[in-house]
């Protein structure tokens, strides 16, 4: 179902535009508008879940979809040899910012230490 004052199924629905890398009938991955690696690709499933906990306890095979999704653009982006990362920001504490469950790809670089402190 999709939400319409949400970012993420603005997106999906065409009604905002976005650099698509890769689509499949449940999933959409895109870049993130402000990069914070040389790569860094959102992957979301289309169908609105808040976050990844909802999404998995909902539908565990959308959750997989995404999974599958993304380890195919780190294939794709070229990751895999040199690895890469994959996060899921949740809540206040994971400092998510869109309420839209949502993968981050990032790599291309040596990405540092896992936290910022
Ligand atoms: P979060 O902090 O919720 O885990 O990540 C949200 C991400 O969405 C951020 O990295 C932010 O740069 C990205 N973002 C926010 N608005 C847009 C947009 O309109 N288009 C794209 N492609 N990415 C966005
Ligand atoms: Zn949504």
């Amino acid at each position: 179902m999709m939400e319409t004052d949400c970012l993420f199924c603005r997106i999906v629905a065409g009604e905002i535009p976005a650099t698509v890398v890769r689509e499949t009938d449940t999933t959409l991955a895109f870049r993130d508008i402000a990069p914070k690696a040389p790569v860094h690709v959102l992957v979301i499933p289309k169908e609105h879940y808040a976050d990844v906990v909802t999404l998995t306890e909902a539908d565990p095979g959308l959750a997989g979809d995404v999974l599958g999704t993304a380890a195919v653009v780190a294939e794709t982006e070229g990751l895999v040899a040199d690895g890469f990362r994959l996060i899921f920001n949740t809540g206040p504490y994971g400092g998510q910012e869109v309420f839209h469950a949502h993968a981050h790809v990032l790599g291309g670089e040596p990405l540092g230490p896992m936290l910022a402190r």
